[in-house]
């Protein structure tokens, strides 16, 4: 089976949750544009280096280091049978790039999930978040807290607060998602590719919908 599936939805709205589990359940690769960056932050690397000024500041990286990213990635082996795209696309722009290179070999978008979460829940999720900097588990002080202050339950790793999950940083990224990212609503509404799920909620329950979302789009 193949399966190209883009998440999309404001930060902090739960797509990396649900495409880390859902991408390993449908066989194809989970690529997150903001884990690829991270690492490439880590890494020191140019490209690292110019990324890095963006994210701490909230706003987004330039369309054409995403793109080539993005690019780079989908040429690789295991993205022959899909994706879940996991903040990738985030301008029109980006888009319609993805758009051209799907084109170009011939393969289609099956479905895109947008996860409806309020502003006042996405701001306690982000500001409460904290993730392990050994295996990248997220948790919530309040909602998902460690059994252990400050460690992580899988692998005892030290849990640390993203930079831009600052209070300020967030409010930036909201603010970039409703004036860059929101557009794309339209767009692939406008393609009829385009499923609506509730992202409020238990995470099994987020996950079923999502499941019915993209299974539709499978069997049309
Ligand atoms: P995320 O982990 O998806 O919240 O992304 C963290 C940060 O990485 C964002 O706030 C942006 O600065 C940057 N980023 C991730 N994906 C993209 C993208 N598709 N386009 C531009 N910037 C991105």
């Amino acid at each position: 089976m193949s399966l190209r599936v883009i998440f999309l939805g404001p930060p902090g709205a739960g797509k990396g949750t649900q495409a880390q589990n859902l991408a390993r359940e449908w066989g194809v690769p989970h690529i997150a544009t903001g884990d690829m960056l991270r690492e490439a932050v880590a890494a020191s690397s140019a490209l690292g280096l110019e990324a890095k000024r963006h994210m701490n500041s909230g706003g987004l990286v330039p369309d054409p280091v995403v793109i080539g990213l993005v690019g780079e990635r989908l040429g690789q082996p295991d993205a022959k049978t899909g994706c879940v795209l996991d903040g990738f696309p985030r301008t029109v722009a980006q888009a319609e790039a993805l758009d051209a290179l799907f084109a170009r070999t011939g393969i289609a978008l099956d479905r895109v999930v947008f996860f409806d979460v309020s502003r006042g829940e996405l701001l306690r999720r982000l500001t409460g978040r904290r993730i392990c900097r050994a295996c990248g588990r997220s948790f919530h002080l309040v909602s998902a807290p460690p059994k252990v202050a400050g460690k992580c339950d899988a692998c005892g790793g030290e849990l640390h607060q993203r930079a831009d999950d600052s209070e300020a940083t967030v409010a930036t990224r909201l603010d970039v998602y409703q004036t860059q990212t929101a557009p794309l609503l339209d767009y692939y509404r406008g393609r009829t590719l385009l499923a609506e799920v509730a992202g409020e909620g238990p995470v099994d329950r987020v996950a079923e919908a999502i499941r019915t979302a993209v299974g539709q789009a499978v069997t049309r």
